[in-house]
């Protein structure tokens, strides 16, 4: 079950950072409003006949967030390409960076590799690296799962 309030947000969203880009001082409010960001990139992911409105939406969502290509370093650390000016809020760098990532998928054609799993109560998306964009599941045990009720189905008839 996704997490319901913002203090599991944080939780979760810290649990899940890598121990090189921790958070910081993200707050619950700022894991709440990363949770709307999230419910706004999610129509990327298999939007199928869609991309056209999902691009739309996506567009605003870089306006929104400030979305801009920038070299961030210094002396101390290498030069990267980041999509978020140095002084923006982390909310806005993360929505931007994210954004970002889908729009490069998008842009060069690849709109149908942002899956969504298929398993009935399976809200999880991915990025499909199979060779023929076929994949339907995000893993094993939800691809399982719905040829078990598939077969079931069967069995009824
Ligand atoms: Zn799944």
């Amino acid at each position: 079950m996704p997490p319901r309030s913002g203090d599991e947000r944080l939780a979760a969203i810290t649990a899940q950072s890598a121990a090189d880009r921790s958070p910081g001082t993200l707050t619950a409010a700022d894991a709440d409003q990363l949770a709307g960001i999230a419910a706004d990139l999610r129509p990327a992911f298999g939007a199928g006949e869609r991309i056209l409105e999902v691009a739309a939406q996506l567009n605003h969502l870089l306006v929104r967030h400030g979305a801009v290509p920038n070299l961030h370093g210094d002396s101390d650390r290498p030069l990267v390409l980041a999509f978020h000016r140095t002084d923006s809020s982390l909310v806005d760098a993360w929505a931007a960076d994210m954004g970002t990532a889908l729009a490069m998928v998008i842009g060069v054609g690849q709109a149908a590799r942002l899956g969504a799993c298929q398993a009935d109560k399976c809200c999880l998306v991915f990025f499909d690296t199979t060779r023929n964009a076929s994949r339907r599941f995000c893993d094993l045990s939800c691809q399982n799962r719905a040829k078990a009720t598939a077969y079931r189905a069967r069995r009824r008839v």
